[in-house]
């Protein structure tokens, strides 16, 4: 059993040489088994929450905790975080030059587990996963991240998950720039690993869409900085019929 807890969260981002405060007081905790998703209009931080959970040296915790299991994750450099068993596909570099998918993997397998994995074995759990996920062998030949399609990118995120086994795992606009087709293999994806090692899950989204396919336990509505809204499915079906609306203030 894994928890994860974020305490009165502040987050701020120096732009322009100014600190402008993005998260004001976040509160969220997800356990092993549970699916979150983070729902809000665009700019209202959900992104910044999983920067900052990562580790980005762009985003800077002023003040509240962030443990795992009870140990602090703040305190904890990018690759620590990752043996911990937390999984957030932004800590890895978006390309990768020169180097194969299948040697990234084994990489960082090897670094997350503390050990090179048996190759034998490795092998036929790469294929395997791979299969699973309906990817052509050919791509554990090539290069990290070059000339992938948004759904290959995709695939390759969950690729990463089904072996590096994480704990808990934040989901960033997973649904954004795939087709039905790959939304519903990535889904499929994510609902075994749930299911087979009992996955925690924190899925930020703009859109209902792939709560359609990875079903929630709870919502939390993002707004400005701060969760404004909690509930269960039906709140994310709510906000498939209403939008952000009642959320934003207009100044007229
Ligand atoms: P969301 O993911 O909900 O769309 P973000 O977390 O990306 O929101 O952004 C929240 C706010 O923080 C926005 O106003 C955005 O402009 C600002 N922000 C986020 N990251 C940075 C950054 N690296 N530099 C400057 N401003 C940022
Ligand atoms: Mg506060
Ligand atoms: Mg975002």
């Amino acid at each position: 059993m894994t928890t994860l807890e974020i305490r009165d969260l502040h987050v701020s981002v120096t732009a322009d040489g100014e600190a402008k405060e993005i998260l004001k007081g976040v509160d969220l905790t997800v356990r092993s088994g549970e699916t979150h998703a983070i729902m809000g209009p665009n700019g209202s931080g959900k992104s910044t929450l999983a920067y900052s959970v990562a580790g980005h040296p762009k985003y800077t915790v002023t003040s509240g905790s962030v443990t795992l299991d009870g140990e602090d994750v703040l305190a904890m450099s990018v690759d620590e975080r990752a043996r911990a068993g937390l999984f957030l596909a932004m800590q890895y570099p978006v390309e990768v030059p020169g180097v194969s998918v299948s040697n990234f993997l084994r990489t960082a397998k090897t670094e997350v587990s503390g050990e090179a994995p048996v190759l034998r074995h490795w092998v036929k759990d790469v294929r395997e996963a791979m299969g699973s996920l309906k990817m052509d062998p050919a791509f554990a030949g090539r290069n990290v991240n070059e000339g992938f399609s948004g759904g290959e990118k995709k695939r390759h995120e969950i690729l990463q998950m089904k072996l590096l086994q994480p704990k808990l795992a934040i989901m960033d606009e997973t649904d954004s720039g795939l087709d039905v087709d790959a939304l519903r293999v990535v889904s499929e994806g994510v609902n075994t690993i749930k299911a087979d090692t009992g996955l925690g899950l924190l899925l930020i989204t703009h859109y209902t869409r792939i709560l359609k396919y990875i079903r929630p336990d709870f919502v939390h509505v993002f707004v400005d900085g701060r969760v404004a809204e909690q509930g269960g499915p039906e709140l994310a079906d709510r906000l498939e019929n209403e939008g952000y609306d009642r959320f934003v203030t207009t100044n007229a």
